[in-house]
């Protein structure tokens, strides 16, 4: 289970600094009343960034071991936020996805590169919908574009502050800015559903 890090640091001074020994978690999620025997659990190694890693705790009564996930990267995806924010960036400014494609990622084909940025694009933009629901803060904004949630916050990253302001939220929103529950396989399954739920052709 992952929890989240707060903590304002680049990734950079997160593995320079070897922060995730800084992380401290109060009570256990499962057990906020506490005499449950939660402790420290080492540490697990990021696939990337190189040297990144994060705390560990485990809690043998709820057998649940929990992460914590510094602001700066990504759940369930490799890499940081703003990696990810800058993606989205080049998308939204680019002529089309295809144009925005042929720069990015030289080392894999174009559909690869097309299904890689825009799985990125669907959650954060599914993230973005969300929060304008959950957030009021947010809700006049209206537009679920990055470039709109960042002219409105007044940042030059956007996404590491939304994973502050969504905080309380994190459980229910999807990967990389939410800790929430996410398989690609129920999207496709779901999809497959919607499509045989259309009209009969003649
Ligand atoms: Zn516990």
């Amino acid at each position: 289970m992952q929890l989240r890090f707060a903590t304002n640091i680049s990734v950079e001074q997160y593995i320079q600094q070897e922060a995730w020994r800084d992380a401290k978690l109060d009570q256990c999620p499962l057990h906020p009343e506490g005499g449950c025997k939660i402790a420290r659990h080492g540490t697990y190694r990021r696939k990337s960034p190189d040297g990144a890693k994060i705390a560990r705790w485990y809690c043998p009564e709820g057998r649940t071991t929990f992460g914590m996930l510094p602001d700066c990267l990504c759940s369930r995806l490799p890499g940081t936020l703003i990696e990810v924010e800058t993606v989205i960036n080049q998308i939204e400014a680019a002529s089309s996805q295809e144009a925005a494609a042929n720069s990015m990622r030289l080392d894999i084909s174009l559909p690869g590169v097309l299904r890689w940025m825009r799985r990125r694009l669907f959650l954060i933009r599914l993230s973005l919908i969300l929060l304008i629901e959950l957030l009021p803060l947010l809700s006049n904004n209206g537009q679920e574009t990055l470039s709109s949630f960042r002219s409105a916050l007044g940042v030059e990253f956007v996404l590491p502050h939304l994973r502050e302001l969504a905080g309380p939220y994190l459980d229910i929103l999807p990967p990389p800015l939410g800790f929430g529950p996410w398989s690609q396989k129920k999207y496709r399954r779901k999809n497959r559903f919607q499509q045989q739920t259309g009209p009969d052709p003649p």
